[in-house]
């Protein structure tokens, strides 16, 4: 095992060897280590490992965020986009509404369709579902990414059906793949903390390992930087390996920035930009049954996320056109990122824009 403290990198392959390291699981300890060797010695093994994946490609997607309500029944206290006194502006869209961006976006070559709510009480089941039903319907080239697990959770128990016929409905009208949102900080006493109420670390692996059961895809976050340590975040890690393992549903593992603005945390001190990096890049070597890594530039910066595919990221979401989410709470991404823009900063970062389909199926080199 590793000891505590500041390695260097060769201290740290002379003391596990490198070869025994890239063959191994890394475990809780040596991952907890690896955040204290050496900043850029830690980058080149993240970078050795994407490399060993996807060489120098970094994949994104044309893609939109809808966001079609901001009433939610729960309370988290990270959240600046939900209704509240600090944020009283309530909005609904009807369907018609929601067509009417899918029409805007099919014109505009996007490929898929994210949406997320929050927990609305006020509207039908119908509300949520039926839209997935007529947007296949009228658009079936279109990739539905809906419904995080926590909204799953949510339905479930606000209208009164178990997970599976939640999940059968999803699949039924049209809902194509889980985007990851709502797993937040898998440990429990955190989760007491930031967003008490909401679905639990356990309902929420059982809702994606239902999901992957069904043959279907989706995706896993963490949001950190806020009251969590280095342990939750291994720990976090460790339990997606764990289900990954066993299913292989995860095409993607998203480290989200926690935002500072607008939200009920109070914490003063944003993350620094050297733990970020370090933690996309232990994030890299702990998942390495997942293969994708993605540098969600939406809450890390631009510039940050283009860094971090020197750190294991080799996916930069996507153009995403319009987020309404993290731009709340003070991320700069309120109208998403042109094409060609996108793809020349990744060239001239010296990697190569590679487009894809919601799973990772590769639609054009740019
Ligand atoms: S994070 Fe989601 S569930 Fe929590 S308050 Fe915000 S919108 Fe509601």
């Amino acid at each position: 095992m590793l000891s505590q403290g500041f390695l260097c990198f060769s201290e740290f392959v002379s003391s596990y060897g490198i070869i025994q390291f890239m063959n191994n699981r890394i475990n809780f300890d040596e991952a907890l280590a690896l955040y204290d060797t050496d900043f850029f010695e830690l980058g080149d093994l993240a970078d050795a490992a994407r490399q060993e994946r996807h060489g120098k490609k970094t994949y994104f997607n044309i893609n939109r965020h809808i966001n079609p309500t901001n009433v939610c029944a729960d309370v988290c206290l990270f959240c600046a986009y939900s209704a509240t006194r600090k944020n009283p502006n309530q909005y609904t869209m009807t369907h018609e509404d929601i067509l009417k961006i899918v029409d805007e976006i099919d014109k505009n070559g996007a490929k898929e369709v994210h949406i997320v709510s929050a927990h609305n009480p006020n509207v039908t089941l119908d509300w949520y579902l039926g839209i997935f039903k007529k947007i296949k319907t009228q658009y079936p080239h279109l990739h539905v990414k809906a419904l995080t697990a926590a909204e799953v959770d949510f339905l479930s128990r606000h209208h009164g059906i178990t997970y599976d016929e939640v999940l059968d409905l999803m699949v039924e009208n049209g809902v194509d793949s889980m985007p990851g949102g709502g797993a937040e900080i898998f440990d429990e006493g955190v989760r007491e903390k930031i967003c008490k109420g909401k679905v639990t670390s356990d309902q929420w692996f059982e809702i994606h390992r239902k999901w992957h059961e069904r043959g279907k895809k989706s995706n896993v976050t963490m949001l950190f930087g806020h009251i969590e340590s280095r342990e939750h975040r291994i720990d976090h890690m460790m339990r997606i390996r764990e289900l990954q393992d066993i299913t292989g549903g995860f095409n993607c593992f998203i480290p989200l920035v926690y935002q500072t603005e607008n939200n009920y945390l109070n914490i003063k001190e944003p993350i620094t930009a050297n733990e970020i990096l370090k933690t996309m890049a232990v994030s890299r070597l702990v998942l390495d049954n997942v293969s994708n890594l993605k540098a969600y530039w939406v809450t890390s910066t631009v510039n940050l996320a283009l860094v971090a595919q020197e750190f294991g990221a080799n996916d930069l979401d996507g153009t995403i056109e319009k987020e309404s989410i993290n731009s709340a709470a003070g991320a700069k991404s309120a109208n998403g990122v042109d094409v060609k823009d996108f793809t020349d900063l990744i060239k001239n970062s010296g990697f190569i824009p590679v487009e894809r389909d919601s799973v990772y199926n590769e639609i054009k080199v740019w």
